[in-house]
């Protein structure tokens, strides 16, 4: 029986065991905890954030990060078109509209020239939009500066979307820790995981204690339970934020994991014809959180789709690169600007196995199996 290899798995350090056993001798079972006090404060000296909550999820993050920065129903928001539906689906949430900006070549990320020319555009017509959402794709950074320069002129907040982008660097700095809020994800197939959970962390003191409050229903300061607004039920359990500090301990080992398994596709693939592997900008480190490449098929011999489901007969799980939000159904009636890298990109783009977890053999069944494809067909 050939072992089923997966795009991302979880995998766990040596003391998350520890940390949830102490939640359970103390019984601090529940959405509050020492684990969770101390999970803020140790995912703040690793991202150099001021102030953190840990949340249930990074797309609750987000809709909280939001509605903080005062978005509502009618609202324009400007947001990166290739990434995950989480990304935008808590714009909508809100009853507000996303706007989605493409991609550049040598990123995968917003384009900041783009978003400039398109707020410039906005601000003749007195149409800013509320806020600018960014996302950190599959580890690698934004080309933040000009964004944040660009949304400073504006006075137009900037909300990090770095769930995939978790010990990655621009300029020595930690994505999501230079906008006005950033949120992380600790979801089963992210660099670390809790199972299920979120980060919200920004410098304003305020807004991550506004953000608790409403992750908490909201609960006026009173004896008995009251209420002058609605909130959620968005707090990181107890337990998980044990685990969640015991994977802070592996993030460095986990990042450079994942480095290994990119460098040892490149090494095996990068020569083969029709064949180019993510760029790493030079203003940063990724984390390589998925091992992604375009196949140009007429140089290959094969497209991204007969690769991807080769790969799949071979029990090898591969995913095409994230369709843009501006050709999914939902967004069918939103504006995007440009759009044409990111449509390229998801046509021919395709995720490697990438866990951190991965063996050299399971790695090298991946390579043999691509260059098996080329043979066949190129
Ligand atoms: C995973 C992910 C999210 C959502 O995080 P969850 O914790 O799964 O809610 C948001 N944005 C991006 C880009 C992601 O990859």
């Amino acid at each position: 029986m050939t072992k089923q290899i997966l795009l991302s798995t979880p995998h766990m350090g040596e003391l998350e065991q520890k940390f949830v056993q102490e939640a359970f001798d103390t019984n601090w079972i529940a959405p509050v905890g020492p684990h969770v006090d101390a999970f803020e404060r140790e995912f703040c000296d690793v991202v150099g954030s001021s102030h953190a909550a840990a949340l249930s999820s990074g797309t609750a993050a987000l809709h909280l990060a939001l509605q903080l920065i005062g978005v509502s129903a009618g609202d324009e928001v400007f947001c990166s078109t290739l990434t995950f539906i989480a990304t935008a689906s808590p714009i909508s949430y809100l009853g507000a509209k996303p706007v989605f900006i493409d991609s550049d070549r040598t990123s995968w990320n917003m384009n900041p020239e783009l978003l400039r020319e398109a707020l410039d555009k906005r601000a003749k017509l007195g149409k800013l939009p509320k806020a600018v959402v960014i996302v950190h794709l599959y580890g690698q950074s934004c080309d933040i500066d000009p964004i944040l320069a660009v949304c400073n002129d504006y006075e137009i907040p900037l909300i990090e979307d770095a769930a995939e982008s978790l010990g990655a660097s621009y300029k020595g700095r930690s994505p999501g820790s230079f906008g006005k809020i950033g949120i992380f994800s600790f979801n089963g197939n992210k660099i670390i995981t809790t199972s299920g959970g979120g980060m919200l962390v920004s410098d304003d003191q305020k807004l991550v204690e506004k953000a608790r409050f409403l992750a908490t229903q909201a609960r006026d300061p009173a004896p008995h339970y009251q209420h002058s607004e609605i909130g959620y039920n968005y707090r990181l359990s107890n337990v998980l934020a044990g685990i969640g500090r015991g994977q802070l301990c592996v993030l460095g080992d986990r990042v450079e994991a994942r480095r290994r398994n990119f460098d040892f596709y490149k090494q095996a693939l990068g020569n083969l014809p029709g064949i180019e592997f993510m760029p790493e900008a030079a203003f940063g480190k990724s984390t390589r959180w998925l091992s992604c490449l375009t196949i140009d098929p007429a140089a290959f011999g094969a497209n991204r789709e007969e690769v991807r489901l080769a790969l799949a007969e071979e029990k090898i799980e591969a995913r095409p690169v994230w369709k843009p939000l501006h050709l999914q159904p939902v967004f069918a009636d939103c504006e995007c600007i440009d759009g044409a890298v990111a449509e390229e990109l998801f046509e021919n783009g395709l995720c490697l196995p990438s866990g951190s977890n991965l063996t050299d053999e399971d790695l090298g069944r991946v390579t043999s199996a691509i260059a098996k494809i080329h043979k066949e067909h190129g």
